[in-house]
């Protein structure tokens, strides 16, 4: 493009919900950056909650911390893996966020003695953010992501602001339906009705779909295009057809077959050179690994974020299966991945032999009490019987509260979350926490975001990232004392005053705080297990498909190495 001229793409669901917008929308991202565009990607919520934080991993699913600690949807980890990207703060917003920040301005009589409307101070205030998101990026191509599905009356004032951006920037605007086609079983015919319905509903907001992404359990045939088409008011061409598929992976690649990043450039005027065919091959080799890998890593997975009435939801660790596949297709395997309830272990201690069938053992991070005594009796099972073990935030501190308990025999050893009164409080909160936390500011009082650790030599953690350093130079990590940024979301942290005794007995803090007041990685030397590991940090959130994270490739191998 010759003048910067940012164009902005909106992406909305049509018919139902869960047909994957967050994907699409992440592919759109990167057909459009593999033409040379610079991409940021933007997602509304439309919930009243300020942020993702508050929210129950089953009600929503994960919550994904940018670097700057914000506590958003997953769709940001989304979009943040498939662009290789790092997002602020200002590429997510809810509604709650919005309204925050025009009572704020109101109150401090920025509009200037106004009477401040629902419409039209609300979608501007939209506007507004999705322009600095852009700008902050330096974009060629916003593209935004509308929660919810048309119709629903909790996104309306999000549309209104994309019709309003569109009514200014009509040349830099272009709208996306995502929509269902639904295959009655009993009538075996893909039906195109509630489209035709969902794009009436958006139509009456005043906006036209340039592009209608159709899902569907198999592909479209050219009766169905022509259909829609004709009644959509989309061009058939532009009706792209996007059957399930076993990967996510292959989403971008189905859509250049349909040239969709073609379509796209064409709608909104961009010129653009051909293809990056290198970039795109990375991406292709990356994504064919998913069929491949006839043998497979099995992890289990132990948590209590999963269960939705009859069904299983594992959306609430969606970064950690992710970093599981890089890895494990980085060494040409395939993970499978088996979810158990960390209280089935409470009930039934006998459960845990059952554990020697899987290849690896992995707890994720979580709060509260519930499941804490079944995961420290999951870690003793993975420690005495050298299976290995990867902890995540909860799972480092419960590598802690089981190493004080069993080894250095401290019985009533725990952290302050779940037994405040314990004399043993090997987890706690740090002097500077415990001001915030009798104002009850539960928010103020969380470690949230990119903090650095400095490495100890020697250790499984140093190799790991000294052996595949994740997009860091050699030079630099070489250079001097070793320092990694990980993102982490947590309140509690390992006691100072247990650290001498632990590592007495052979527990290694393998990274701490650059000032060492905070332990990052708690592990057992290689000698005496091949992998106990916990990290206070979420390392899942910088895995990325073609860089995946150290940690998890050391994991991957030693669960490879068990299976030997
Ligand atoms: N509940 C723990 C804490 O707040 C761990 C949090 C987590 O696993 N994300 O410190």
């Amino acid at each position: 493009m010759t003048k910067k001229e940012t164009k902005y793409i909106f992406v909305v669901g049509g018919v139902i919900s869960g047909v994957g917008k967050g994907i699409t929308s992440s592919s759109l991202g990167l057909i459009l950056k593999n033409r040379g565009l610079n991409v940021t990607s933007i997602k509304i919520d439309p919930y009243i909650n300020v942020d993702a934080g508050t929210m129950n991993p089953t009600e929503h699913g994960e919550v994904f911390v940018l670097k700057d600690g914000d506590e958003t949807d997953q769709d940001m980890g989304n979009y943040e893996r498939f662009l290789d990207i790092n997002l602020t703060r200002l590429n997510y917003m809810t509604t709650g966020r919005v309204y925050k920040s025009v009572i704020e301005k109101e109150r401090n009589l920025e509009y200037k003695g106004k009477c401040v409307e629902v419409v039209p101070h609300i979608p501007l205030e939209v506007i507004g953010r999705i322009k600095e998101a852009g700008k902050n990026a330096s974009a060629d191509v916003v593209v935004i992501e509308v929660g919810g599905t048309v119709g629903e009356y909790q996104n309306m004032l999000f549309l209104e602001a994309a019709r309003m951006l569109k009514l200014e920037n009509p040349k830099n605007t272009a709208f996306v339906m995502v929509s269902f086609l639904p295959t009655p079983q009993k009538i075996g015919e893909m039906k195109t009705k509630p489209t035709q319905n969902a794009v009436r509903t958006l139509n009456a907001s005043g906006i036209q779909p340039d592009i209608l992404i159709a899902r569907a359990s198999s592909s479209l045939d050219d009766k169905r295009k022509e259909k829609i088409s004709l009644f959509c008011n989309v061009h058939p061409s532009n009706v792209i057809s996007a059957p399930d598929v076993d990967s996510i992976y292959d989403i971008p690649i189905n859509f250049e077959k349909e040239k969709l990043s073609e379509k796209l450039c064409e709608i909104l005027n961009i010129k653009t050179k051909k293809a990056d065919d290198k970039a795109w091959k990375k991406w292709k080799d990356f994504a064919k690994h998913a069929h491949n890998g006839k043998e497979v890593v099995k992890i289990a997975m132990i948590g209590k974020y999963f269960e939705t009435g009859d069904f299983i939801l594992s959306d609430s660790y969606l970064s950690v299966i992710e970093a599981l596949k890089y890895s494990s297709y980085l060494q040409n395997r395939k993970p499978v991945m088996t979810w158990l309830n960390s209280t089935d272990f409470e009930k039934n201690p006998a459960k845990l032999k059952d554990l020697k069938k899987y290849d690896g053992i992995i707890i994720p991070g979580g709060f509260g009490s519930r499941g804490v005594e079944g995961n420290l009796s999951v870690i003793k099972f993975a420690r005495e019987n050298k299976i290995p073990y990867f902890g995540l935030c909860y799972g480092m501190q419960m590598i802690v509260i089981e190493y004080a308990r069993n080894i250095l025999g401290l019985k009533d050893a725990n952290t302050k979350e779940v037994n405040p009164n314990s004399k043993n409080l090997v987890i706690d909160v740090m002097e500077s926490q415990k001001e915030i936390l009798k104002r009850n500011s539960y928010g103020g009082s969380m470690r949230l975001g990119e903090y650095k650790a400095l490495l100890r030599e020697g250790t499984i953690a140093k190799e790991s990232y000294a052996s595949s350093l994740q997009g860091r130079s050699l030079k630099d990590f070489k250079k001097g004392p070793a320092f990694v940024t990980e993102r982490h979301r947590h309140r509690y942290e390992v006691n100072p005053s247990f650290i001498g005794d632990l590592e007495a007995k052979g527990l290694v803090f393998s990274g701490r705080s650059p000032d060492g007041h905070l332990m990052e990685i708690a592990e057992l030397p290689k000698s005496k297990h091949p992998f106990f590991l916990g990290t206070q940090f979420h390392p899942e959130f910088l895995a990325r498909p073609l860089s995946p994270h150290p940690l998890f490739t050391s994991f991957i191998k030693a669960c490879i190495n068990k299976k030997k």
